[in-house]
């Protein structure tokens, strides 16, 4: 792997760090009090082609590779998780996974918008009575002519009250587990679909996340994203890249807590020295900028493995389970070199921390990546 940036991945990373300096970090603190980004972010995003990194340019994506792609992500972990994540769903894992199984109508009718930031999608999955074990979820849909009607419900479904589009994942045939189970494209205005958001969340306050109650909603059949009883597939391989992106995000709020470290150390004095010439401050320090380089390391193998081609999907569940863990690990060190001042959000280390904790629990808890690994290891599902 080389670790050398090329030229353009390094302006690319520059646009991303100057946008998120300018745009997103001035405000970090006010959405998360507001439990609402400023929504015009997604216009000024896909300006910027950073909702349409990886997709085809015929499609109005940007094009460009998985390293930029996950330098961006990293940028904006850095400046507010909130932003990230509505990055990381409606480009990574709808526009993303519509662009590898859509056919062409498809493609056409929802990546140009959803690249330039005018539709924004959302990726259901998870159930009220599913999380981990996605494969037996409920949610039903019944041929009817031409048409699906479903019925079911969604739990905790990011960017759900802001979704024009939601990748939806239901039951089709009688085949248990993850046969019977299909993709749809579904319109989030559909009648019968009902979005109810979630408030009091721990971190990513800025972000809208939902319950969706879906009741006799009507889909055209050719709504279905990918083969009949193939949607376990469609999730997975979306998850597979996803995780890339949480573990991208992870190593930003890492690095996040690390410039917060080393800024606040070097200013305050405490025993008529600054805190960064205490020995116990720099061991906190020290350790913060192991997690960021080994999370950051972790996360750019999977952007190399993936642009060469080669198989990556333990890879990135290694990425997302060191670097979640990792960026709490950090939030939470750095919120410690600054004392008492960490524990209240006109400093950042706090927000860092409550952003941190969720990395560990969505696209697969950390236990469940160890499943993945261990399994991929052993060749036996302990699951
Ligand atoms: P459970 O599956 O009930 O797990 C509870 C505990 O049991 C965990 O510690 C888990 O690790 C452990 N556990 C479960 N099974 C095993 C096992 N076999 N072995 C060992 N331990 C096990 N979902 C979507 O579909 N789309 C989204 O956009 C989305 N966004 C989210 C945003 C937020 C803020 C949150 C909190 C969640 C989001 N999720 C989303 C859902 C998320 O993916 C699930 O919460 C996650 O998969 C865990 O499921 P669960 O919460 O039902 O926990």
């Amino acid at each position: 792997m080389n670790l050398e940036l090329s030229a353009e991945q390094t302006a690319v990373r520059q646009l991303a760090e100057d946008f998120a300096d300018r745009e997103i970090t001035p405000h970090a603190t006010a959405w998360d009090r507001a439990e609402q980004v400023d929504r015009g972010i997604v216009k000024k995003l896909g300006e910027l082609g950073f909702l349409g990194l990886t997709v085809p340019e015929v499609y109005g994506g940007s094009g460009g590779d998985h390293l930029s792609y996950v330098l961006v992500t990293e940028e904006l972990g850095r400046a507010d998780s909130s932003v990230r994540g509505i990055v990381s769903v409606s480009l990574g894992l709808v526009a993303k996974t519509l662009a590898a199984w859509g056919d062409e109508d498809q493609k056409r009718a929802w990546l140009p918008r959803l690249t330039s930031g005018e539709a924004v999608g959302c990726f259901g999955l998870t159930e009220p009575g599913t999380g981990s074990d996605a494969a037996s979820l409920a949610t039903r849909a019944v041929r009817d002519g031409d048409e699906y009607v479903i019925d079911g419900a969604k739990m905790f479904i990011t960017n759900g009250t802001w979704a024009d589009v939601v990748l939806l994942f239901a039951r089709t045939g009688g085949a248990p587990g993850h046969q019977g189970i299909s993709a749809f494209l579904v319109p989030a205005d559909s009648p019968g679909l009902e979005r109810r958001e979630i408030h009091g969340k721990l971190g990513l306050r800025g972000q809208a996340t939902a319950e969706l109650v879906l009741q006799g909603v009507r889909v055209p059949a050719t709504a279905m994203l990918g083969p009949e009883g193939k949607g376990f597939s469609v999730a997975m391989s979306a998850l597979a890249k996803g995780r890339m992106s949480v573990a991208a995000g992870c190593v930003g709020i890492a690095q996040a807590a690390l410039d917060a470290a080393l800024g606040y150390a070097g200013e305050r004095e405490q025993f008529g020295k600054p805190l960064a010439r205490h020995q116990l401050v720099q061991e906190l320090i020290s350790d913060i900028a192991v997690d960021v380089d080994a999370a950051r390391l972790l996360t750019w193998r999977v952007a190399d493995l993936i642009d060469r081609g080669e198989p990556f999907a333990t890879a990135a569940s290694k990425a997302k389970l060191f670097a979640s863990e990792a960026a709490v690990r950090a939030a939470n060190n750095a919120l410690q070199v600054f004392g008492g001042y960490g524990y209240i959000d006109e400093y950042p280390v706090g927000k860092l921390l409550r952003d941190a904790r969720v990395m560990t629990l969505y696209e697969g808890t950390s236990q469940i990546q160890k499943l993945v690994i261990g399994r991929a290891l052993t060749g036996v599902s302990a699951f």
